[in-house]
């Protein structure tokens, strides 16, 4: 069966308030639509832990950078909605911007520190964007659990660490990147590349293997990402925004993984902005 589709706060709130008087486990998982199994793979990890699961669609504009990202942004809610049936959640909560950010909004959520690296940088206030409609999902769903992908790895440790520093009630879970099976990870933006561009994609994590293999070998790491570097430019990838070693905890940068570590990568392909990580 097709899932609820609820556009507002109330209607929202009516369906909730039962399931926490009743203490359930209410787990959410937000998303800006254009389903793919990676979105899925966090509906079935909300499914086998909480007692009711919400999806939410809400693209945020406050998380753009540029208008014509915003608007070229892939929106295909009856699809998303029949994508969902399968799963029997509860809802899925399609909020319009009004009832996100009425008239006279003034708030900001605002983290510091792990938003001054990588995306924090290349998309300036994409991570208060980010953070305060999350905050705000958070609240106006009552999620107890909430369940994001390591695909966005940065905006994973954003997110965990607001809710802790809010104290907000929510389990923040975080679940692997689920990729095409040419390993480029899933992303609503791929539906933007080119039949052309899209045979050209699984480059950029083929290149972040290699190093993560040489880095096992212990070769080293400036080398590795000069020739990974080169070889993106001569499979057509346009500016690389960053291809960093980083610590998986605070996001510092790396010359060597002597701690756990991640791969972070951020590479225009044809006006297709594609980020991916790993661990290594
Ligand atoms: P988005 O709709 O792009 O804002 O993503 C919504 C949620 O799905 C975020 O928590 C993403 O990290 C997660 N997500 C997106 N792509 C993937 C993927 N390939 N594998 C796992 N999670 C993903």
């Amino acid at each position: 069966m097709t899932p609820a589709i609820l556009r507002s706060l109330p209607a929202l709130r009516a369906i909730t308030r039962p399931w926490q008087m009743n203490g359930a486990r209410i787990g959410v998982v937000p998303t800006m639509g254009a389903l793919h199994d990676g979105h899925l793979s966090l509906v079935a990890a909300a499914k086998a832990v909480c007692d009711h699961v919400i999806v939410t669609i809400f693209v945020n504009p406050r998380q753009f950078t540029s208008q014509d990202d915003l608007a070229a942004y892939p929106r295909t809610e009856a699809e998303d909605a029949r994508k969902l049936e399968r799963f029997e959640i509860d809802a899925i909560y399609c909020p319009d911007v009004a009832q996100i950010y009425p008239s006279g909004f003034a708030t900001t959520v605002s983290v510091a520190g792990l938003t001054e690296v990588m995306d924090g940088v290349h998309r300036p206030g994409h991570f208060d964007g980010v953070a305060t409609v999350v905050t705000k999902l958070f609240t106006q769903t009552s999620a107890t659990d909430a369940f994001f992908g390591e695909k966005d790895y940065q905006q994973l440790q954003v997110v965990t660490r607001l809710a802790q520093d809010l104290d907000l009630p929510v389990i923040v879970h975080g679940c692997p990147t689920i990729r095409e099976i040419d390993g480029l990870a899933m992303s609503s933006r791929n539906l933007l590349l080119s039949d052309r561009a899209r045979t050209r994609a699984p480059v950029l994590h083929e290149e972040m293997e290699r190093i993560a293999e040489g880095l096992h070998r212990h070769e080293d790491f400036e080398t590795m990402r000069d020739a990974a570097l080169d070889r993106l430019d001569k499979a057509g990838f346009g500016r690389v925004d960053y291809l960093d070693l980083r610590a998986a905890d605070d996001l510092r940068l790396l010359d060597k993984p002597t701690r756990p570590a991640r791969l972070f990568a951020a590479a225009w392909l044809a006006g297709v902005r594609l980020i991916d990580n790993i661990a290594v």
